[in-house]
């Protein structure tokens, strides 16, 4: 999958229930166990948790990786902003439409120079198929 992120398949295969019969509690093939410090209480909130971080975008490669068309992404609210006295962060949408880079979801305008603030997730990989 571009941009080394995985697909589902690859990402349920890294995280698979165990049981610790020792700690007495579920962990995880990756490592996590409820007691590492994570914040993460049980194995579901360690899945959903991993999972979101195994989709972020983080750096400008892997914005500017070789995307399929149709990828869709969203700008992540960090509070970084929020120094400000009214924070108006909007979570904007962009679609991958080929030559023309990321596009924003539904903008009537654009400007070209206008390109996805960091952070900001994967929420679709056409990959992932239908
Ligand atoms: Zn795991
Ligand atoms: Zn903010």
């Amino acid at each position: 999958m571009s941009a080394g992120f995985p697909s589902l398949g690859e990402f349920v295969a890294q995280h698979q229930r165990e049981y610790s019969v020792l700690g007495g509690f579920d962990c995880c093939t990756c490592g996590w166990t409820p007691r590492d410090g994570s914040g993460c209480a049980t194995y579901e909130e360690h899945v959903e948790a991993a999972w979101r971080e195994a989709r972020m975008i983080r750096s400008p490669e892997q914005l500017d990786a070789n995307w399929p068309m149709g990828a869709v992404i969203q700008e992540v609210h960090t509070g970084a902003c929020c120094e400000e006295p009214h924070c108006d962060f909007y979570e904007q949408l962009w679609v991958m439409q080929y030559q023309m880079g990321w596009m924003p979801a539904g903008a009537e305008y654009y400007d070209w120079d206008e390109e996805p603030r960091l952070p900001a997730r994967l929420l679709w990989h056409p990959e992932w198929g239908a």
